[in-house]
């Protein structure tokens, strides 16, 4: 077990404050807010700051490398999941794939949940296994978890909150299985809010990956994802990092090398790197997420337990309904709101759908307009039957994101179309 900038994780600033206050430095002439580089290049003023510089890749080179706007996005992410270090990237999809790839190689498995998000299910399904990486989708219990273990699982993989059935896994308990197993536990936070409803980190997980498109741009304007490492994990039984002795990662990285493997690999090498653009907009959206993601919790909460109560209404799903069979979880680990995303069932989804006035039929989260969609013929719509059933999706089942509209037309609206 290795601690890497401690100094990171100690802060006493609330979640508020930090979104507010990290990646900007204080000094004369300094902008207020986080500045947009335009920039793809940086320079040096002798050979050998530029030899100094390719050889350790801490600094500014390249943009595809580090930018200093997606640095101060990077810090930003860093303070708020509690961790040590924050690749951004240009989308989830990147994030999930770079935070694979760094434990996993060809001969690898990976042991993960069959409530996932359909493109995370892709990538383990589809686009691993052309790497020679196996993975198996099971129940997210921590029995079952351990049931599919083998002596190859580099890491385990799961999301803070299901989409779209929104089941919690119990987080400390992944993490036993996976440190038992000389496997990382990965957590996919998208529906954690970046840290606001909860920081995984804070609870056994090694890695965080966030789609930064949902709650953290939180406009519904702009793409990216992120990979946050923890201030501890052990990659002392993984070869990747071990193999080579005295020349291995691990020797030469130390406790930086996970960080360091994460950047090299989605930044530098595959190149999905985050434009300062759109590192601006989420650096943005960040300020204001906890004001959000509170409202869209209390609001959605407020309509998960007025839908219940509809008789033309079935299964309503979501995290802070008593009957969720995920409450307890949800009590556990969540905190500030249990989500702006509940699902439920409608006897006609099509014409539900087309009555609609406010909320709109898109397939996004966390938008500041409420949006829904029919996961079983669209965001889902890939997956086997069985695979869709096992997500908690049934040909009736609607999923909303609800966004910052008032409680009264949303419930106005529902109600029309019901
Ligand atoms: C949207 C989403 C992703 C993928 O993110 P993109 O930014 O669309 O690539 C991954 N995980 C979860 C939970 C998501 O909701």
């Amino acid at each position: 077990m290795t601690d890497i900038h401690p100094d990171l994780t100690d802060t006493e600033w609330s979640f508020e404050t930090t979104a507010v206050q990290t990646g900007i430095p204080r000094g004369l002439g300094q902008t207020v807010g986080v500045p947009i580089h335009q920039a793809a290049a940086f320079q040096f003023t002798t050979l050998e700051e530029a030899q100094d510089e390719f050889a350790r890749n801490q600094g500014l080179s390249y943009a595809r490398l580090q930018n200093p706007t997606v640095r101060a996005l990077e810090e930003r992410l860093t303070a708020l999941e509690g961790g040590a270090a924050t690749v951004a990237l240009s989308s989830g999809q990147a994030a999930t794939l770079t935070a694979i790839l760094s434990v996993c190689r060809a001969g690898d498995h990976v042991a993960s949940t069959a409530s996932l998000f359909g493109g995370s299910a892709g990538l383990l399904n589809n686009i691993l296994p052309l790497m020679g990486i196996s993975a198996t989708l099971t129940d997210n219990t921590p029995d079952a978890i351990e049931s599919v273990m083998q002596p190859n699982t580099r890491l385990v993989w799961a999301e803070t909150i299901g989409n779209p059935a929104g089941d919690l896994p119990d987080l400390s308990a992944l993490a036993e299985v996976a440190h038992a197993h000389g496997a990382l536990l990965g957590i996919d936070n998208t529906w954690g809010g970046v840290g606001y409803l909860c920081r995984p980190l804070d609870f056994g997980a090694d890695i965080v990956a966030h789609s930064l498109t949902k709650w953290a741009g939180g406009h519904g304007s702009v793409m990216g994802g992120s990979v946050t490492v923890g201030t501890r994990h052990d990659l002392t039984r993984n070869p990747i990092y071990t193999d080579g002795g005295e020349n291995s990662v691990l020797s030469q990285r130390g406790a930086a090398a996970l960080a360091w493997r994460q950047r090299w690999l989605g930044a530098h090498q595959m190149g999905m790197t985050l434009g300062p653009q759109n590192a601006f907009l989420l650096a943005q959206g960040l300020e204001t997420l906890a004001l959000r993601l509170a409202r869209e919790s209390e609001t959605a909460l407020a309509l998960a337990e007025w839908l219940e109560a509809q008789p033309q209404v079935g299964r309503v799903s979501y995290p802070g309904l008593p009957s969720s069979p995920w409450y307890a979880l949800a009590q556990k680990y969540l905190h500030g709101g249990f989500g702006a995303v509940l699902t439920f069932e409608v006897p006609d989804p099509a014409a539900f759908l087309s009555r609609l006035q406010v909320i709109r039929i898109a397939p996004n989260l966390g938008d500041t307009r409420t949006l829904v969609v029919h996961p079983w013929t669209t965001t889902h719509g890939r997956l086997p039957e069985a695979a869709r059933r096992a997500a908690g999706v049934t040909p009736q089942t609607i999923r909303m994101s609800v966004g910052l509209e008032s409680l009264e037309d949303l419930q106005a609206d529902l109600a029309q179309a019901l």
